[in-house]
């Protein structure tokens, strides 16, 4: 393959402090003896190179030359208008060279299935994937094993095999694999699944979520039973009363945050691919569900960088339009330079290409056009950015599929029963955390409020990162009312809601995950997940005095207002959390 070679006057790329730290300590190529070997120029340079030489193949492409993509690809990102997801930034052009950061094992009810899956996700991590299993397929504790006339363990015991592996393995060498483990609201191990992280520090490699269906959450409406059915035979081997088990799930997420839910039917009538199975999990953030052995690769436009300035500024529809198609074009061509530890991932990525494109940067747009995160207006513009997001991705895709072919599933898929026009991809769009993704963009993580409007940020190995929203900073010095001992302040309490000094339109425009109301996260998430091919990763964010009732009507909410699954945060909950406010110890 023609890899174009790094041009001398490339324009340098300007790196904010906190990427600096994270990319030189996970980003960048290193020698043996573990120091960088490249710069951030000459990661992007990688990156974009040998993802524009994937399109020497096509005949169609509309670039006769693969180095003027490699520079578009490299303005793309170094503009920090768009970024893939972190294993293609870390892995392109190495040997490693596997690009996709979500994944989704099977686990078969037998010990050759489990440990095979055991070994498959330690491939995984060790690619930097993270991985995401159901193990709704095991017999339940104490069910009978035909070859041994013993008796099985159950799916909680091989859940902590999988996380022991889990902790022995760093993904690619930089970060901890991690998990997302499922199990039917039917299954008769349920009660003790629910519980199983109950424990600070237990199964702590893994994200829990109960996969709820339509008719368990009918038997909640009329206060019914429902029946637990084991996975192997089929039988009925109890029932449960269908609001005890809803109450204990939430008392549970409550105390821990987890487990969080998925809608599982509702994920499986978004299957574009029905044909070849259900889906019965997501990636570990939840925002990716996937069929068994299928993998996907995201990436994030930065949302905060679509604005045309101006007295009255507004979204840049034409820039956002241009870097959607580029962004489809880059992703699409990360399928193919992708290398996958797995042949049936090769086979299955390769068949229907999904892409995951979605947004990061969201609350910093809000705070330029000047939209409270928790209103009306600010619903109306999410539905209305994402449904041109999607658009305008399944635009590209289509334009894809006639210089490159639809992706070979297309005509047993839904598109193609629905006559709908042939894709390159079976999905285009997901909503990212964008966790690493948005410090190295400096901007607000996917389509989260700001966790504060100064923070300290603790990452891997004990290092502190200290924040200012360059936003807010700005428009406190445009109305004059900056002063450092402020600054001080806001970075200790983290929001300025009850600052009564400071300007009212300040105040109503700078808010933080803690000001807004839970249900206003609920519908923000919602507001995105209408026009979502995949799904979105959002999290609930309550006080610590967050009662059981309000956990409670939020997983209610979700269900009524068509989400894909929710996972809700209750502050200080954990002995460890990532972000704080205030100074953080
Ligand atoms: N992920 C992972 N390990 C991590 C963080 C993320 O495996 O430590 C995977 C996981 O599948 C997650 C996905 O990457 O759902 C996207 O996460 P995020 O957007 O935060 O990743 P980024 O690209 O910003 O690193």
């Amino acid at each position: 393959m023609n890899i174009p070679s790094m041009p001398d006057d490339l324009k340098p790329v300007v790196v904010n402090e906190n990427a600096h730290v994270v990319l030189e300590k996970r980003y960048f190529q290193k020698d043996e003896e573990g120091l960088p070997r490249e710069n951030a120029e000459q990661m992007f340079w990688r990156v974009a190179s040998v993802i524009a030489a994937e399109e020497a193949k096509y005949e169609k492409s509309p670039y006769a030359d693969v180095a003027t993509l490699a520079n578009e690809f490299y303005e793309l990102m170094t503009s920090y208008r768009f970024l893939p997801n972190s294993p293609t930034l870390m892995n392109a052009g190495t040997r490693l060279g596997q690009l996709a950061a979500c994944f989704v094992l099977p686990v078969g009810d037998s010990m050759e299935e489990i440990f095979e899956s055991v070994k498959n996700a330690a491939l995984i991590h060790k690619s930097g994937g993270g991985t995401g299993f159901s193990f709704s397929r095991l017999r339940q504790k104490d069910a009978m094993v035909g070859s041994t006339g013993g008796v099985a363990s159950g799916p909680l015991s091989f859940l902590r095999i999988f996380n022991t592996a889990t902790e022995q393995v760093k993904q690619g060498g930089t970060r901890r694999g991690a998990n997302m483990g499922i199990l039917r609201i039917d299954h008769p191990d349920i009660m003790e699944f629910i519980a199983a992280k109950e424990r600070d520090g237990e199964l702590n490699n893994f994200n829990l979520s109960v996969a709820l269906t339509e008719r368990f959450m009918k038997a909640v409406e009329k206060n019914e039973d429902y029946e637990l059915v084991a996975p192997h035979t089929g039988d009925v081997t109890g029932t449960l009363k269908a609001r005890d088990v809803f109450n204990r799930l939430v008392c549970k997420a409550w105390e821990s945050g987890d487990p969080g839910i998925i809608f599982l039917d509702r994920i499986n009538r978004d299957n574009p691919t029905p044909a070849q199975g259900d889906m019965e999990s997501t990636n570990p953030c939840g925002e990716q569900p996937l069929l068994p052995y299928e993998a996907c690769n995201l990436g994030s436009i930065n949302l905060g960088l679509m604005v045309r300035e101006g007295d009255e500024p507004e979204i840049d529809w034409d820039e956002l339009k241009r870097v959607v198609h580029m962004s489809v074009r880059f992703l699409d061509n990360v399928i193919d330079a992708s290398r996958y530890p797995l042949p049936e991932i090769t086979e299955k990525v390769r068949t229907n290409r999904k892409i995951g494109l979605g947004v990061m940067g969201f609350a910093d747009l809000l705070f330029q056009l000047r939209i409270p995160y928790d209103s009306q207006e600010a619903l109306i513009l999410a539905e209305r950015v994402i449904k041109f997001v999607r658009e305008q991705a399944r635009s590209a895709s289509k334009a894809l599929a006639a210089e490159r072919s639809p992706f070979p599933a297309y005509a047993e898929s839904v598109f193609g029963e629905q006559n709908l026009g042939p894709y390159r991809n079976a999905t285009t769009t997901t909503v990212a955390p964008t966790g690493t993704l948005s410090i190295i963009a400096g901007c607000s993580s996917g389509i989260e409020p700001l966790f504060a409007l100064s923070f300290t940020r603790h990452v891997m190995d004990g290092a502190k990162l200290t924040e200012v929203n360059p936003h807010f900073e700005k428009a406190l010095r445009d109305a004059g009312a900056w002063s450092e001992n402020l600054m001080k302040d806001i970075t200790r309490k983290g929001s300025i809601a009850k600052m009564d000094h400071l300007p009212a339109e300040i105040r109503r425009v700078f808010v933080t995950a803690m000001d807004i109301a839970p249900e206003w996260h609920l519908r923000m998430q919602a507001a995105f997940q209408k026009y979502t091919d995949n799904a979105v990763s959002k999290t609930v964010n309550l006080p610590n005095s967050a009662t059981k009732k309000d956990i409670h009507d939020i997983y209610w909410m979700a269900y009524e207002q068509g989400c894909k699954g929710v996972t809700v945060y209750r502050d200080g909950c954990k002995a460890v959390q990532v972000l704080y406010t205030g100074e953080g110890e």
